[in-house]
């Protein structure tokens, strides 16, 4: 969905952009390796060095540390596919904690990762080289293991007595990896530091190893073909041979001949004959490609090629070209190749918000609001479709109804910024001032800039000085908020 890009949100960028350089200036002196690393004591086993809570609130504000270092993608039916994804993943795998956060990273560059505390992150990347949703599936199911078994606090324990901070080491990895050739400012400033970081980003090849062979027992337990895992491994180490300078995810996963085979013969194993792709998968993939092209109109072209190959019958490249299209002005032609997918997919949600998009670009407001309406009798909490009714009342200019439905939504994503930026927008248009300065101070507080966060909450006590309600639930977040700076402080 577009959604309305204003002045205050490049301000917002721009701010956002500055604390990364500060962050990665930081990382690149020397000292901060010894810095005081203000975690409880170590103790014999892993689950007395960090309790899982501990690694829960680590975890949020880190992700909050990254959110605020790197650009990341805001689109709402990608987000709901790893998201949904990744948990249904997480139901058959060993892990005991599955409160899960997500991140997904605007960068071409290959790279998926799991942090401490249930941070998922994937690079818009990963659906580029995941040519099959069973292949994506496979690097989950790898990160998944690394949490389940909880290498990160195990990593720790060996490493206390260097004292390295894991997490920045780790923070500013992901930020390289999302930068990759494409950033040369960042890449140049942190690679005096980058080779260092490798290292201690690096787990080690048994964690690894344990990663590989449980992520594949899970892929399989999911109902994936197990095949899909050496069938990446493959095509990356063609791949990485004829790179000067391999992804980041490689770097940290080298493919070597012995790991391609440890994993092929045990896939060989498992029970063959599972899941390998879907075009919803496919859908989304088109969805990332359309974003990486120059433009809408060359996008056109390679998906009509695609599409000719097959003779009209391939779904993905279908729906790639009718969005081409519509983001290239040509409503027409959109509508007519999309009518085939409506015919046989009516009540498929990526298709009707095809169907919405250019019935937005058409200023067809009214149509789209029938059809999301109606979609949202079948999904009522489906997130894509709440944002877009959301989206489609404020171009209306039906404030009150759009705050209504995206305070519902905010209710279900607390931890959402992009959810949070577009509340701020629609209650600051439905004149709730108050509400403005609330949304805002989570936008800021999840985006990782905790001073605008308390300044937002300031402004929002001030004003609610006589309501004792609205007050306390502002000193509640004022509290929380001095908790996070604390736990950011320590990092
Ligand atoms: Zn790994």
């Amino acid at each position: 969905m577009q959604s309305n890009k204003t002045l205050p949100e490049k301000r917002i960028k721009a701010t956002v952009r500055r604390l990364t350089l500060c962050l990665v200036v930081s990382l690149a002196v020397p000292q901060l390796a010894n810095a005081e690393y203000n975690l409880p004591s170590l103790g014999d086993t892993s689950s007395s060095i960090m309790s899982p809570e501990q690694e829960h609130q680590l975890g949020r504000a880190w992700l909050s540390m990254l959110r605020g270092a790197v650009p990341t993608l805001d689109d709402p039916l990608l987000k709901n596919f790893v998201e949904s994804h990744v948990y249904s993943l997480a139901e058959t795998s060993q892990l005991d904690d599955r409160r899960l956060s997500f991140v997904l990273i605007d960068s071409p560059q290959l790279n998926a990762f799991a942090a401490p505390g249930g941070v998922i992150g994937v690079n818009g990347g990963l659906f580029l080289n995941a040519y099959t949703e069973a292949e994506f599936a496979s690097v989950m199911a790898h990160e998944l293991a690394h949490l389940s078994q909880r290498h990160f606090a195990r990593n720790l324990q060996q490493q206390e007595r260097m004292r390295i901070p894991m997490m920045t080491a780790m923070l500013a990895g992901v930020i390289l990896a999302a930068a990759g050739g494409g950033d040369a400012g960042i890449a140049a400033l942190a690679s005096t530091q980058a080779a260092v970081i490798q290292e201690q980003r690096r787990f080690s090849r048994q964690n690894e190893q344990e990663a590989d062979r449980i992520g594949l027992t899970n892929l399989e337990r999911a109902g994936y073909d197990p095949e899909a895992m050496p069938d990446m491994f493959e095509r990356l180490a063609q791949k990485s041979r004829f790179s000067r300078k391999p992804p980041e995810f490689l770097l940290t996963h080298p493919v070597t001949q012995s790991r391609i085979a440890d994993s092929r013969n045990r896939a060989d194993q498992l029970k063959s004959g599972g899941q390998k792709d879907s075009v919803e998968y496919q859908m989304m993939r088109a969805r990332v490609q359309l974003h990486h092209e120059q433009s809408p109109g060359l996008a056109a072209q390679r998906f009509r090629i695609l599409l000719d190959e097959h003779d009209g019958d391939h779904a993905a490249a279908r729906y790639g070209l009718v969005l081409a299209l519509t983001r290239s002005g040509q409503y027409a032609e959109a509508a007519e190749v999309l009518e085939p997918l409506l015919a046989s997919q009516g009540n498929n949600v990526t298709v009707n918000l095809a169907a919405v998009e250019l019935d937005i670009y058409r200023g067809e407001l009214e149509q789209a609001l029938t059809r999301v309406d109606r979609l949202l009798q079948i999904n009522p909490d489906n997130y894509p479709l709440q944002e877009a009714k959301a989206d489609i009342l404020l171009r209306a200019r039906h404030y009150t109804e759009a705050e209504k439905v995206i305070n519902r939504l905010a209710a279900q994503r607390d931890s959402d910024p992009d959810v949070w930026y577009l509340t701020a927008e629609i209650r600051g248009l439905a004149g709730n001032i108050i509400g403005v300065h609330t949304a805002r101070a989570e936008y800021f507080m999840l985006a990782g800039d905790l001073d605008q966060a308390s300044e937002q909450l300031g402004l929002a006590a001030t004003r609610a000085a006589d309501d004792y309600v609205q007050s306390a639930r502002i000193q509640a977040r004022q509290q929380y908020l001095a908790e996070q700076r604390a736990i950011i402080e320590n990092l």
